[in-house]
């Protein structure tokens, strides 16, 4: 592993998730990104996959120190366009909301609902930049918050490592550290959606203000409280499923990396398509 290279360090696509993605690369060049809105979680590692420059930014921190509503979630998506990365994979872990999605279950959800509170999930705000730059006012359309190039990649891959996906379906990030309450569990059971995890909200709705395509791959590491009739869940739960699958989601991953297209016609690659941003290099 080596600093920041003199010449600078380019990827093309970008994975936000945990530390024992970009561990197995070879030849990884861990590159400190600074951006208008404070540090992001770590440094990012540039490394290549198939051929393909990927650069990985690890959400939580490489000492995993940090929360989901103490990331930074626009300095993340930030550092990583900054690097030319215009496709993210987003894996997270999520609770099933329905009794037949159980631990290990992969879920490539098509919608999110989002109960968190407070956190920053926009750079349309108006306000100056530090570095120079004024946003405009954006409303981006979120209607169909992730790529459909990189779910049916992400589709694929699964199967391809015979681990059939759920195709589609609703993830709601509330805002933790706190696990649901059993009611709260139910309630959103009983509006139909799937899976609930922390980290989904805002990374798809912060990659889509930049132009990037968003992936979000969510792994079941428990059935949530709703579900469950057991004493809830556990944070030692979720480790110990998420520890048994890490290696068969990093197979997928690569994978992924491996078919996404090289060039982009989707509806994140034109969401700014007209618009003046205001955001310097965006
Ligand atoms: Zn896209």
């Amino acid at each position: 592993m080596s600093e920041s290279a003199a010449r600078p360090v380019r990827a093309e696509i970008g994975v936000i998730g945990g530390s024992g993605l970009y561990a197995l690369l070879d030849d990884v060049t861990e590159v400190v990104v600074d951006t208008p809105y404070g540090a992001p979680s770590d440094a990012v590692f540039v490394g290549e996959v198939a051929g393909r420059s990927v650069a990985f930014l690890p959400r939580h921190g490489r000492g995993h120190g940090l929360p989901p509503h103490r990331i930074n979630y626009r300095a993340n998506l930030w550092a990583l366009h900054s690097l030319g990365v215009r496709q993210v994979l987003g894996p997270c872990a999520v609770g099933g909301l329905r009794e037949e999605y159980g631990p290990g279950t992969l879920v490539v959800p098509d919608q999110f609902v989002d109960r968190t509170d407070g956190r920053q999930q926009t750079y349309y705000n108006g306000l100056p930049l530090p570095g120079g730059g004024r946003p405009e006012v954006v409303h981006v359309s979120m209607a169909d918050p992730y790529c459909p190039d990189g779910r049916r990649v992400a589709l694929g891959a699964a199967r391809d490592c015979a681990w059939e996906p759920v195709d589609g379906g609703t993830l709601v990030v509330i805002g933790g550290p706190r696990f649901s309450t059993r009611a709260e569990s139910r309630w959103f059971a009983a509006n139909g959606w799937s899976v609930v995890g922390m980290t989904g909200h805002p990374e798809a709705v912060l990659a889509r203000e930049l132009g990037l395509c968003y992936t979000s791959l969510a792994l079941v590491t428990d059935l949530d409280a709703g579900v469950e009739s057991g004493e809830g869940v556990t944070h030692a739960e979720v480790l110990e499923v998420f520890g048994r699958n890490v290696d068969r989601l990093r197979t997928v991953l690569f994978k992924a990396l491996e078919s996404l297209p090289a060039t982009r016609d989707c509806l994140c690659s034109h969401a700014l398509d007209g618009l003046e941003t205001g955001l310097p290099g965006v």
